[in-house]
């Protein structure tokens, strides 16, 4: 099977459609091999929720990009000059010199992922009467945010919910919404406006600069804060680079800090973009504000300098944070995530478009319209991939959102199933056995069924839910 890339790697003015990862591999961790009958019986075992699996059952797992991706040989050399100094390790001046090199914030608060970052700020500006406006708030700002009794709200463009739609930024925030809501809401009752880069809850895509210009702009207009959910920045900058009239010259590291001047801070995921395993921070210009999250770091995560991180992490993200900006990786990324969204469009499995920067969403509504969104075709779909292939993805579909507080059950938007790619992780003959399956499983669509939930927690039902098929 051949399967070709959007446009291919141009070495020595040769185009060449195999897409040659910029690395080469310094250390393995063994695929465990089993059969379609083994996983039939593994998943049944576990009540059909792929969240309940272990991962040594499991052959390509696209659960998630968060924290799953391979570190470099130089980020694990990092590691063994990690300082672990209670307060003012040369760890934590390595971290900090690195994140404002490319972000250049007065105040740099780490953190052990993202969601400290964002309780924290929220706990501080959030509170009753508040209401947060984003493009697309990720599931953990929104609930920190509604944790801290203020509203979230999604004011992503039109373009942005339509699956099929291929404008270039999906991400984008709709301005003229955003300024009826400033003017609706009052700018009182405003504490930041957020942006979330790429929009990881949209697809995982793009926002423009001329878009965060503007955004910005309104920011400074009404004096509201303006912060960034950065978790895929160097993803966002390369779309930029590659889709935005006059950017194609740029250095990514040069978008990098023009998005960052746009902004009065930031909260960050270090398991995305950063190349970590774990780690995020909160950065911010405003004094009197840093004084208030450095005291409640302090009472949940730990001291400034090192916040909820051990040295050895701040050393391997500082160098991660170097590697995320690589023009030769970057491409390398972004291409061989569409490499696999074109190739399940070339089969004619339906998929949202554009391809975004870090996941393959499959539509499941479409590819298995026979069965009904509250028989989860998402799900039937997920547990399909891992039966056949043992391939692991994520219901972004009913079995998530379906569930309302009180109680009732109603369809989502998109039946989903997302296939994140975990950075430096997989290779394209992985990649290349991914869309086989796919293909295998679209062979048999017509004789996939649905399933129905047999025990459900109270909230958060994707995760620990039991199945069984109807
Ligand atoms: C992952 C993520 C977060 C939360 O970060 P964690 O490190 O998982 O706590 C916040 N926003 C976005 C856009 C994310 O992708």
């Amino acid at each position: 099977m051949s399967h070709k890339a959007i446009s291919g790697f141009n070495l020595a003015g040769m185009e060449f459609k195999t897409i040659i990862e910029p690395f080469k591999i310094h250390s393995v961790a063994a695929i465990r091999m089993t059969t379609e009958s083994e996983r039939v019986q593994l998943i049944k075992d576990v009540g059909y929720n792929l969240f309940s699996l272990h991962s040594d059952d499991v052959l390509i797992d696209l659960l998630t990009d968060s924290g799953t991706g391979a570190m470099s040989r130089n980020q694990w050399a990092a590691i063994q000059r990690g300082d672990e100094s209670y307060a003012g390790s040369p760890s934590w001046l390595h971290f900090k010199a690195a994140v404002q090199n490319l972000f250049p914030f007065e105040h740099i608060i780490p953190t052990h992922q993202g969601r400290a970052a964002e309780k924290i700020l929220f706990t501080a500006i959030g509170g009753p009467g508040k209401i947060i406006p984003s493009n697309t708030h990720f599931d953990t700002t929104r609930a920190n945010i509604e944790y801290s009794k203020a509203e979230a709200v999604d004011l992503v463009i039109a373009q942005g919910r339509d699956p099929s739609d291929t404008y270039p930024f999906k991400g984008n925030m709709d301005l003229v919404e955003l300024e009826s809501f400033i003017n609706a809401t009052g700018v009182e009752n405003i504490p930041v406006v957020m942006m979330t880069i790429t929009n990881n809850s949209g697809g995982g895509q793009p926002v423009s600069l001329e878009n965060l210009r503007a955004v910005s702009a309104i920011c400074k207009k009404y004096k509201i804060p303006f912060f960034l959910d950065a978790c895929r920045f160097a993803e966002n900058a390369w779309f930029i680079r590659e889709r935005e009239s006059g950017q194609s010259e740029r250095d990514v590291v040069d978008i990098v800090r023009e998005i960052a001047s746009l902004a009065d801070g930031m909260t960050m995921s270090a398991k995305k973009d950063p190349l970590g395993n774990i780690g995020g921070w909160l950065a911010l210009n405003d004094n009197g504000l840093a004084t208030i999250c450095r005291n409640l770091l302090i009472l949940t995560e730990g001291f400034p300098t090192y916040g909820g991180l051990a040295g050895r992490d701040l050393e391997a993200l500082a160098v991660g944070l170097t590697e995320a900006v690589s023009h030769d990786y970057l491409k390398y990324r972004i291409q061989s995530t569409a490499y696999l969204g074109n190739a399940l469009l070339e089969l004619g499995i339906p998929v949202v478009q554009p391809i975004g920067g870090h996941a393959v969403y499959i539509d499941a509504k479409a590819f298995l319209s026979h069965i009904p969104p509250l028989e989860y075709p998402g799900q039937a779909l997920a547990v399909a991939l891992y039966e056949v292939g043992g391939i692991r993805g994520c219901e972004i579909g009913t079995v998530m959102f379906g569930r309302k507080p009180d109680g009732s059950e109603v369809p989502a938007a998109m039946e989903l199933v997302r296939l994140a790619i975990p950075r430096r992780t997989y290779t394209q003959s992985h990649i290349d056995y991914v869309i086989e399956v796919c293909s295998e499983v679209a062979n048999r669509a017509s004789t996939l069924g649905g399933f129905k939930i047999i025990s459900e927690p109270a909230s958060l039902r994707h995760f620990t839910s039991e199945f069984a098929r109807i």
